[in-house]
C-alpha cells in the first residue's frame, strides 16, 4: 500500500518544477515505486482524470459540494472559504488552508499519522462516481469528507482538486505518455499508440512494466481516439496528393463511435463520452440494420429537418445532453446515422486493414440506410461535384481519404483531408462569466473566453463573447455553468475550463489588455462544441497564424 501522502508530495514537487523534463523525471520514478493496484491508478490521476475517459464513472463533483465537504470535515464557514478562493484562485489552496486550521479527529487523532493510501482514496472516489438518484449529493459530500478529515493539508490539497479533475500540475496526457515509456523503458511511439486504442492510461502503464504493450490491441467497450482530419488546401491538390481518392459528403453533425457487443450497443461522443442513454433512436438502428454479432463503427450523426437539410449543431448537442424524459427529444429531433467506418468486426481488430477494405466489410456488416456514400475517384471534378452538392445540400463540405490508408486511432494526419470554404471559428475554453443586468441578472450574460498555449499548458485570455445568445440559450448555458463556478467576486465568476466555445469573429485584433495578446472583433458565439475537450481548443499559434493570414488578404484588397 502507498500512502496517499508519497503521491501528494509527487504532486508538489511536479508542480515546483517547470521544465517539462523534470516534471516527467518525477513521475517515471514514482511510477517504477509503486505496485500494479496503483500503477492502474496513478497515471490517470496525475492527469487530473479519476477515471479513463469513457468509462462508464463519472465523478460529478463540482465545487459547490467539495466545499461542503471541506466544511464538514474541517469546520470553518463558507465566507471563510469564498475570501480565501478570491485570494488564491485555486480550490486546492483552499482545501489546504482549511485543513490547516482543523484539529485531528477520527482516525488521525489516536495515531497522530496520516495513514490514508492511494487505493483508498480511488476507492472512496469510486463510491461517490456510483452514487446515483435520490441521496446520492448526500453520500458523495459524506465520502469527501471522510478523505478531508483523515488528510493533511497537503492531501487535502490534492484530493481536492482531483475531486474535481483539475490537477494544475502542468503534466497531461504527453507527459504521462513519456514518463511511463522512460520508467520502464518502452519506445514512446509505442506508448502513445496503446493509449490511443485503449484510452486507459493505468492499463497502459501496467502492460509497459510488464513489457506486453505489443499485445494491446482495441477492445470492445472501450472507446478508441478517433482518427481525425486535416484541413486539406483544394480539392486539385488533395486529389494530386491521393491519386486514387475516396470522397464522401463531410456531414454537418456530430460524431459518434458505436460498439455493437450482440445485443448490447455502446455509443460514445468525440470526447469519448458514453452518450448511450441520450440515443436510443441510434441504438435502434444499429440493432435493426447492423449485421454483426460484436462491431466498433465510426461515423457521424445529423439531425435533419423535414426538407432534408441539418438542423443547427445545437439541437444535436441538446440531444447529446439530454440525460432524462429523452423519449419527447427523440421525437422533437430525430437523428440521421451516417456510418463511414468500421474499427473492429467480430473478434478482430481492423484498424491495420487499409480502407477500402474496411469499407468492404462496413458495407456488408451495415445496411445502405445507415452507410455514408462514397465515391473512389481521381477527377478533381468528380470530387467538386460532389463538394458542391454537399455545400447544397446545408453540410460542411467533402472529405478526401486515402483508400490504403490504416485507421490512425487519434491522428490528425494527411490520410483525411477536410475541404470547406473558409470561414474560421475559434474554438476557445470558457474561462469565465459575467452575470446580466436588470431582465437578465439571473443569467449569465457574457462569457470570458482563452486559447491553449500548449507549451507551457496555460490558457490565455482573448477576451468575451456577448453577442449570438438568445436569452432562451442564456439560461440554458447559465444551468451548464452553475456547477462549474470556482470563485464568485462580485458580478464577476471564474469557471473551471471545461466548456469549448465555437467563436465567429470580424477580426483578430493585437491587444495588450489580454494575456493572449489578441483579441476578437466582434466575436459571436456559433456553437457550445460539447463534443471537444480542452487539448481541443486553438492555440495561440494558431491565432498568431490567422492574424497574419487575415493581415495578408487585407493588404491586398
Ligand atoms: P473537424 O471537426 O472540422 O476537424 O472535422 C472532422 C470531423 O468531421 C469528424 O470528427 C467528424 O465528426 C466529421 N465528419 C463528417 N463527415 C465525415 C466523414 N465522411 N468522414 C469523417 N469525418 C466526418
Amino acid at each position: 500500500m502507498i500512502s496517499f501522502l508519497s503521491f501528494a508530495e509527487l504532486c508538489h514537487n511536479v508542480e515546483g518544477v517547470s521544465a517539462t523534463l523534470e516534471k516527467i523525471d518525477f513521475v517515471a520514478k514514482f511510477l517504477t515505486s509503486i505496485d500494479e493496484e496503483e500503477l492502474a491508478i496513478v497515471p490517470n490521476f496525475v492527469m487530473g482524470t479519476v477515471f479513463p475517459p469513457g468509462s462508464d464513472l463519472v465523478m460529478g463533483m463540482g465545487p459547490s459540494l467539495l466545499y461542503e465537504s471541506l466544511l464538514r470535515a474541517c469546520g470553518g464557514s463558507s465566507s471563510q472559504i469564498s475570501e480565501w478562493l478570491r485570494a488564491t484562485g485555486d480550490p486546492g489552496l483552499v482545501a489546504y488552508q482549511v485543513a490547516e486550521k482543523k484539529k485531528p479527529i477520527g482516525f488521525a487523532a489516536f495515531t497522530g499519522k496520516y495513514q490514508i493510501s492511494i487505493s483508498d482514496v480511488y476507492k472512496r472516489f469510486l463510491a461517490i462516481a456510483k452514487a446515483s438518484g435520490k441521496g446520492s449529493q448526500e453520500t458523495k459530500i459524506k465520502n469527501l469528507q471522510y478523505l478531508f478529515s483523515q488528510s493533511s493539508p497537503l492531501e487535502a490539497l490534492y484530493i481536492a482538486r482531483l475531486a474535481i479533475e483539475d490537477m494544475r500540475i502542468g503534466v497531461g496526457e504527453g507527459g504521462v505518455r513519456d514518463a511511463i515509456a522512460k520508467a520502464f523503458h518502452q519506445p514512446a511511439d509505442l506508448v502513445e499508440r496503446s493509449y490511443n486504442l485503449t484510452n486507459d492510461m493505468g492499463l497502459v502503464a501496467i502492460n509497459a512494466r510488464n513489457d506486453t504493450l505489443s499485445n494491446l490491441n482495441v477492445m470492445l467497450n472501450h472507446p478508441i481516439k478517433m482518427m481525425l482530419a486535416q484541413l486539406g488546401e483544394s480539392i486539385p491538390s488533395a486529389i494530386d496528393e491521393m491519386g486514387l481518392a475516396s470522397i464522401e459528403w463531410k456531414f454537418d453533425g456530430a460524431r459518434v463511435q458505436i460498439h455493437k457487443d450482440g445485443d448490447k450497443i455502446r455509443i460514445y461522443s468525440r470526447r469519448l463520452e458514453n452518450v448511450t442513454a441520450s440515443l436510443p433512436d441510434i441504438s435502434n438502428s444499429i440493432s435493426k440494420h447492423a449485421h454483426a454479432e460484436e462491431a466498433i463503427l465510426d461515423g457521424e450523426v445529423v439531425a435533419l429537418s423535414e426538407s432534408g437539410r441539418p438542423r443547427a449543431f445545437q439541437e444535436i448537442l441538446k440531444r447529446f445532453r439530454r440525460k432524462y424524459n429523452v423519449k419527447k427529444l427523440v421525437s422533437e429531433i430525430p437523428l440521421s446515422l451516417f456510418l463511414f467506418d468500421i474499427i473492429y468486426f467480430d473478434g478482430k481488430s481492423l484498424v491495420n486493414l487499409p480502407l477500402f477494405e474496411r469499407r468492404a466489410i462496413l458495407t456488408k456488416v451495415a445496411e445502405q440506410e445507415i452507410v455514408a456514400q462514397q465515391v473512389l475517384s481521381d477527377q478533381p471534378e468528380i470530387a467538386a461535384e460532389i463538394y458542391q452538392k454537399a455545400l447544397d445540400s446545408g453540410h460542411e463540405g467533402i472529405m478526401i481519404k486515402n483508400p490504403s490508408s490504416i485507421y490512425a486511432p487519434g491522428k490528425r494526419g494527411k490520410n483525411w483531408l477536410k475541404i470547406k470554404p473558409i470561414m474560421e471559428t475559434l474554438d476557445l475554453v470558457v474561462i469565465g462569466a459575467r452575470w446580466g443586468e436588470g431582465r437578465r441578472a439571473t443569467f449569465f450574460g457574457s462569457y470570458r473566453l482563452a486559447c491553449l498555449d500548449q507549451v507551457s499548458g496555460k490558457l490565455l485570455d482573448v477576451g468575451r463573447v456577448a453577442t449570438g445568445l438568445t436569452d432562451e440559450t442564456l439560461s440554458e448555458l447559465t444551468d451548464m455553468f452553475r456547477d462549474l463556478i470556482l470563485i464568485e467576486d462580485g458580478m464577476e465568476v471564474e469557471l473551471k475550463p471545461a466548456v469549448i466555445f465555437e467563436v465567429a469573429y470580424e477580426e483578430i485584433q493585437k491587444s495588450p489588455n489580454y494575456s493572449s495578446g489578441y483579441a476578437l472583433r466582434f466575436p459571436r458565439l456559433v456553437a457550445v462544441r460539447d463534443d471537444k475537450s480542452l487539448e481541443d481548443a486553438d492555440t495561440i499559434e494558431r491565432m498568431s497564424t490567422l492574424y497574419k493570414m487575415q493581415r495578408g488578404r487585407n493588404s491586398h484588397s
